[in-house]
């Protein structure tokens, strides 16, 4: 227990945004990454347009939570 009771750790606006930032990254990247799992008829050894876009997209959200601090799992 904590000697003053308080059990929520305090955080800030700033890492409060940070936070929702790099979780709507996780999102979005997570929601790709589903994407790009999903078998697919068009995809052969190179990925179709639409898959290619969105490993393409993963990258650039991987760069943009890099950018800004965030940090994400993979
Ligand atoms: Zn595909």
């Amino acid at each position: 227990m904590s000697p003053n009771g308080d059990s929520y750790p305090r955080v800030n606006l700033a890492e409060r945004a940070r936070f929702r930032q790099a979780q709507a990254y996780e999102d979005a990247i997570a929601y790709r990454r589903a994407r790009l799992t999903a078998p697919c008829p068009a995809c052969g050894p190179a990925r179709c347009d639409a898959h290619a876009a969105d490993a393409a997209l993963i990258r650039a959200y991987q760069r943009a939570a890099t950018r800004s601090g965030a940090h994400t799992s993979g």
